[in-house]
């Protein structure tokens, strides 16, 4: 495995990838990886192509400063897990490298995003959004990918990305993985690490609290409303700060309704102690 810290070394590998028409397979992640993103490697993998995951921590994305300095970096050992699950080229930019100029400057707004980047995620972490568009943007512009692989653990950004794809008609097809969760049904997260060991016990009732509602819709319950009120109450009951919980269209995150039949999905946000979590379950 290489593992490339600089765009300019980055380049003239694709260009030689690019010459053996040879296809990418790519995997763009934050590090401190785990088995949610090794799925999305062996995914990957299916494609017969060169897979290519990158470990960046974008500054742009984060909305409070403690978050991004607290943000896990385990370097090491995301270099003994790429190796493991054969990734071919492990790219690691710096800052720098990414944002040769301030990082603000070159934030980029899609207006035809709006409507999906300023709900939910968006709404309670301004900015966040036009972050990973950025930053995803950069990302595919140095590595020329074929395929790309996003986790629905991250439903939203997975919606925008593949928006994003089809605004700027890039010839990326888009592939996405199921959440990996713990055995106890805790959705894998890099965030994880920062709960305490009170708090990790507590942090199953996200999922509870999906798959009840969940079940409460499929035998017939279609009072989305009185649903999600309840499964509110019920996490703060158990020490959650809730910031979401709603049921909605796939399709476009818009309401939920009982007048047209597309498939639905439960998303959830909500504050343990100093860390946020996410979660979802389609119906
Ligand atoms: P991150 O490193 O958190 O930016 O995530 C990188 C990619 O891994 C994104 O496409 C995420 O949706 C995906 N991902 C993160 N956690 C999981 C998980 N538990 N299961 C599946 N995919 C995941």
């Amino acid at each position: 495995m290489l593992v490339i810290k600089s765009s300019s070394e980055l380049l003239n590998l694709i260009s030689g990838i690019k010459k053996n028409k040879d296809t990418i397979a790519f995997v763009p992640t934050m590090g401190n990886l785990h088995e949610g993103h090794l799925n999305l490697v062996s995914i990957a993998h299916q494609y017969g192509a060169v897979v290519i995951v990158s470990i960046f921590v974008n500054p742009l994305q984060f909305n409070l400063a403690e978050d991004l300095n607290e943000y896990p970096r385990t370097l090491e050992k995301d270099i003994i897990h790429c190796e493991d699950n054969d990734v071919d080229i492990l790219f690691v930019p710096s800052d720098n490298d990414i944002y040769p100029q301030s990082g603000e400057g070159q934030r980029i707004n899609l207006p035809e995003l709006s409507t999906l980047s300023n709900i939910l995620e968006g709404a309670s972490r301004p900015n966040h959004f036009s972050g990973v568009v950025t930053v995803v943007k950069k990302l595919f512009e140095l590595v020329r990918p074929d395929y790309v692989i996003f986790g629905e653990k991250d439903f939203q950004q997975l919606l925008i990305i593949k928006k994003m794809i089809e605004i700027l008609d890039l010839p990326i097809r888009i592939i996405s993985s199921k959440t990996i969760r713990e055995t106890d049904g805790l959705a894998k997260s890099s965030r994880n690490s920062k709960l305490s060991s009170n708090e990790r016990q507590l942090a199953i009732n996200l999922y509870k609290v999906l798959k009840s509602i969940r079940e409460q819709i499929i035998s017939g319950n279609n009072n989305f409303i009185e649903l999600t009120n309840d499964g509110t109450i019920t996490l703060s009951e158990s020490g959650f700060g809730p910031d979401y919980l709603v049921v909605r269209d796939c399709v476009d995150l818009r309401q939920a309704s009982v007048k047209n039949n597309n498939d639905r999905i439960i998303l959830i946000a909500a504050w343990l102690g100093k860390t946020r979590l996410i979660d979802n379950l389609r119906l």
